[in-house]
């Protein structure tokens, strides 16, 4: 009935009305958050399973809330992509990383997530070369990983900024392959060193029946042609491991070989020259 709509109506407004305040508020938590030391980097290897070498670690924001505790990045990234405040965000995960990673054996990169619309800011170049500049590291130790949504607005929106990035000599590589708004023609255009096959291709890969297998070969065979390595995301168990080495993904990250750690924990392992990460499963 009428009354019935209405009442699921006026149900839906109040959910959404809270769901709504609550972003408007977890924003506000986070622009105070950068100023009061709230957020931290964690590192997560990047694994060469030919060896259990660490080649690089991707850096991901941790955010301890004074009342709510931690946040995952997955929930408040996207309440800081509504506005510029992912541009501070970013900015300051890009320099803090490079900082983290000046204190590393020079061999080990670092991969920084990049959010689209940062990505495509006119200064974005300058930013990356400024971060590089005050930390000293080499430009070749940093790798931008970006999603395919910065080709939202076409590839010519964004053709000038990889260009500008690739002479500046970081690395780019393409994440969460296969699960957001894909061309083929991009990877071509775009200078990409590294797919990230996700996460969901790779967890349950070798459940019988499973046709993730046959995509993970499909996107290996991919980046060869192209002249692209490949990471397998998200790998927890041995058998993924097995899986995804055998298909030949050329590195391996997940909770097999390590969770994100903290800086201390890296450097920990670093003064005791343990770049090796033993598969655990
Ligand atoms: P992502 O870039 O795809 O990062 C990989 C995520 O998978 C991380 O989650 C990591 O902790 C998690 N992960 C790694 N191995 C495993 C595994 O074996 N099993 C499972 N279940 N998960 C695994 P996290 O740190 O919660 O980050 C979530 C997302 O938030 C990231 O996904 C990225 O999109 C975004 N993010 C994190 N830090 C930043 C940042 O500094 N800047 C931007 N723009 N986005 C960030
Ligand atoms: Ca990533
Ligand atoms: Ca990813
Ligand atoms: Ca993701």
């Amino acid at each position: 009935s009428k009354e019935d709509g209405r009442g699921v109506f006026r149900f839906y407004t109040a959910e959404l009305r809270a769901a709504a305040s609550f972003g408007v508020q977890l924003e506000e938590d986070l622009r105070d958050a950068l100023e009061k030391g709230e957020l931290s980097m964690a590192y997560q290897p990047l694994v060469d399973p030919l060896d259990n070498r660490a080649k690089c670690f991707e850096a991901l924001m941790r955010w301890d809330h004074p009342q709510r505790g931690r946040i995952s990045p997955a929930a408040f990234i996207p309440i800081a992509e509504r506005s510029d405040l992912i541009l501070h965000l970013g900015e300051w995960a890009l320099r803090q990383a490079c900082k983290d990673a000046e204190q590393w054996p020079d061999d080990v990169r670092v991969a920084v997530n990049v959010s689209a619309r940062q990505f495509m800011q006119a200064n974005m170049p300058k930013l990356v070369a400024s971060a590089l500049s005050s930390s000293g590291i080499k430009a070749s130790r940093l790798t931008l990983e970006v999603t395919e949504s910065v080709f939202i607005g076409g590839v010519e929106a964004v053709d000038e900024i990889f260009a500008r990035l690739d002479r500046l000599g970081v690395r780019l590589a393409m994440d969460d392959f296969g699960t957001g708004y894909s061309s083929l023609g991009y990877l071509k255009r775009a200078p990409f060193k590294k797919i990230k096959i996700d996460q969901s291709f790779v967890r349950g890969c070798t459940e019988s029946g499973d046709t993730n297998p046959a995509i993970i070969s499909a996107v290996v065979a991919l980046a060869r042609a192209l002249k692209m390595e490949t990471v397998a995301e998200g790998v927890e168990a041995m058998d993924e491991l097995e899986l995804v080495t055998q298909r030949g993904a050329n590195l391996v990250q997940g909770y097999i070989y390590s969770p994100p750690l903290e800086q201390h924990k890296i450097l920990e392992n670093f003064a005791k020259a343990e770049w090796i990460f033993k598969p655990d499963g």
